[in-house]
């Protein structure tokens, strides 16, 4: 990457850092504009591509919007909260996921664009969505949440949060290094991560819902900026 891309991204991720906490978030906004606020480059993640874990094909190619998403959502799958935090559980997932998308929802294909799951492993969701995602300027249309799937990542956390339980240390840990790593490719604000329920009417993703602004905060922390 050139130095002159990464100040232009410096620029935009600052930038909008402190138009959505001035806007609507109650984080400190006086903190973006009191402290330099250089964003650095995350450590790149392992994501899992569609042919690694064995995806099926989607039956029409994936819509390539040419665009960059505006925001995160984050969702839980609501299954079972397994205790095999396994590889090979998390392959399995992402194809049963894939599956119940496909076959009992209609889809064209997954409907979320990667999932993480409870052994911190993440994996492309939507065929697609990991080129997309290392290009860094266009994005693949999605089915994670109504109105947001031309404008948002969907992040699926395998697991049901809705019933007073949280996510591994694990999933979390990758969670936040993944939406950094989101963040810092798409040049969006940590400030721009959400809950489903924040756009429709669902208990998804339960109890992660109330950790969103600590996730804000970390993800804020590995790109070394202040939110
Ligand atoms: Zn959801």
């Amino acid at each position: 990457m050139s130095d002159r891309h990464i100040l232009a991204r410096r620029a935009l991720l600052t930038g909008a850092a402190g138009l959505a906490a001035a806007a609507a978030i109650p984080l400190s906004a006086t903190a973006a504009s009191a402290k330099p606020n250089k964003p650095k480059e995350p450590k790149k993640p392992r994501i899992y591509s569609c042919e690694e874990w064995g995806a099926r094909q989607p039956v029409d190619p994936p819509t390539i919007l040419q665009n960059r998403p505006n925001k995160i959502v984050v969702h839980h799958t609501a299954y079972p909260n397994t205790l095999d935090f396994s590889l090979d559980y998390a392959f399995q997932n992402s194809r049963d996921i894939q599956d119940l998308h496909m076959d009992n929802n209609g889809w064209n294909d997954s409907g979320q664009h990667f999932t993480n799951s409870r052994g911190g492993f993440l994996t492309e969701g939507r065929r697609g969505s990991l080129d997309a995602l290392l290009g860094g300027t266009t994005m693949v249309q999605s089915a994670h949440t109504v109105g947001q799937n031309t404008q948002s990542i969907g992040i699926e956390n395998d697991g049901s949060y809705h019933l007073g339980e949280l996510p591994t240390h694990k999933q979390w840990k990758s969670l936040i290094g993944f939406c950094a790593y989101i963040c810092w490719q798409y040049e969006i604000a940590p400030t721009e991560i959400y809950g489903h329920q924040d756009f429709n009417a669902t208990l998804c993703p339960g109890g992660i819902q109330d950790r969103l602004p600590w996730l804000r905060e970390q993800v804020a922390k590995k790109l070394h900026i202040a939110i």
